[in-house]
């Protein structure tokens, strides 16, 4: 049985959470609005606004007008309170981030840095890590620390990223890709970055799937917090499945006994989804087959038609599983936009139940990743608020 002292503080730890929650999400928003829309006693919230005011996190910002009494003060997040970093290592880049307690992307940067699995190059990114987080943030103090996105299985248990097709690599410590790094720093799969990133603002008590379409396919499953508090703003939270691996949508077979996929297996939706499925015929260059199939490439048209119809069959398929939203992105889901409406046709060409409106693209393309890899920072520092 838990006592009842416990149940308090934890009461009020969660309150105060709520509110600075709510605050960071709907700013500026009035002490009334917060105590009517998360059923908080009023006098509960302004308890708390000025411990929060006390602790730098929230500020008065004016009064609202007027609705017939005392005008109510406007109270918003000091969002740059707190700032963190995200870092996406890919096969040939680093992407960078810096965001803060709105988890919008402030600045982006990337850098041409093959992977290379050696001290080097470790000590590389760090140093482009620590340039630019100097140029960006002065004070460590304001500075939460690095998430590090890789696109490879991170086995959080055992601290080791476990393969890396990408990459060519197996089993490296996770400690090896911050060892150079002076702040905490946090490891995520690449996959799982971008879709947390994709769902970061979403205010709604849903479920979604984020399909990753670079040069392997991967995914992320996002679940809605589960929570006795049914009040906004939601948190979504990641389904890694019981060994990290939940989400590897490219291994799923999508042809019985078709082409061979380098897992081992045959007929993976890797093989025919992939952003290399597409590259191959423009010399790796995927920009260059959309702007080549766009000036009239006939091939390159058959090609792309044959791609939207397995990935429609992806769609469908993950759309029976998890009945919910499903993002694209990914290299292939940046230039998704303007042929959303040909991949719609095709899903509901083969599945005559729904229209779909359940399907969207990316809105951070090349940025989600590192973004949500910052985002692991801002969440982890939100929850101790
Ligand atoms: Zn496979």
């Amino acid at each position: 049985m838990v006592s009842k002292r416990v149940r308090q503080i934890d009461v009020k730890k969660i309150n105060r959470n709520r509110i600075f929650r709510y605050v960071n999400t709907y700013a500026p928003v009035s002490k009334p609005d917060i105590s009517l829309e998360l059923g908080i006693s009023l006098p509960t919230v302004l308890q708390n606004i000025n411990a929060l005011i006390k602790q730098g996190l929230v500020t008065e910002v004016g009064e609202f007008q007027s609705t017939g009494g005392r005008k109510a003060t406007a109270i918003a997040p000091i969002r740059h309170a707190y700032y963190a970093l995200g870092m996406d290592i890919t096969e040939e880049h680093i992407n960078l981030v810096l965001t803060d307690l709105s988890g919008y992307v402030l600045k982006h940067h990337q850098v041409y840095k093959p992977f290379c699995n050696s001290p080097e190059y470790y000590r590389e990114i760090a140093e482009v890590v620590l340039a630019f987080k100097s140029s960006e943030v002065d004070s460590d103090k304001a500075f939460l620390g690095v998430g590090i996105s890789v696109p490879g299985i991170v086995d959080m248990n055992n601290h080791k990223v476990i393969l890396s097709h990408s990459h060519h690599s197996a089993n490296i410590e996770s400690n090896r890709f911050s060892e150079f790094i002076p702040y905490p720093c946090v490891l995520i799969n690449h996959a799982n970055a971008a879709g947390f990133a994709e769902m970061y603002h979403d205010d709604t008590c849903m479920n979604a799937v984020y399909l990753s379409l670079d040069n392997n396919v991967g995914g992320a499953i996002l679940v809605k917090r589960q929570s006795i508090l049914n009040h906004p703003p939601f948190v979504k939270k990641l389904y890694q499945g019981d060994h990290f691996r939940a989400g590897e949508l490219g291994h799923m077979t999508l042809i019985p006994e078709g082409e061979k996929c380098y897992c081992g297996k045959k007929g993976c939706v890797d093989v025919y989804c992939s952003a290399k499925t597409l590259s191959k015929h423009t010399h790796g260059h995927l920009d260059r087959f959309f702007e080549e199939m766009e000036n009239g490439n006939d091939t390159l048209r058959v090609i792309w038609e044959r791609y939207l119809m397995h990935l429609a069959i992806e769609i469908n398929n993950l759309r029976m599983i998890f009945d919910c939203s499903i993002i694209i992105g990914g290299y292939v889901g940046s230039y998704m936009q303007p042929y959303m409406s040909m991949l719609k046709d095709k899903i509901v060409m083969n599945n005559r139940q729904e229209d779909a409106a359940f399907l969207q693209s990316c809105s951070y393309c090349m940025k989600g990743a590192a973004l949500g890899a910052a985002l692991q920072q801002i969440e982890a520092f939100l929850c101790t608020v």
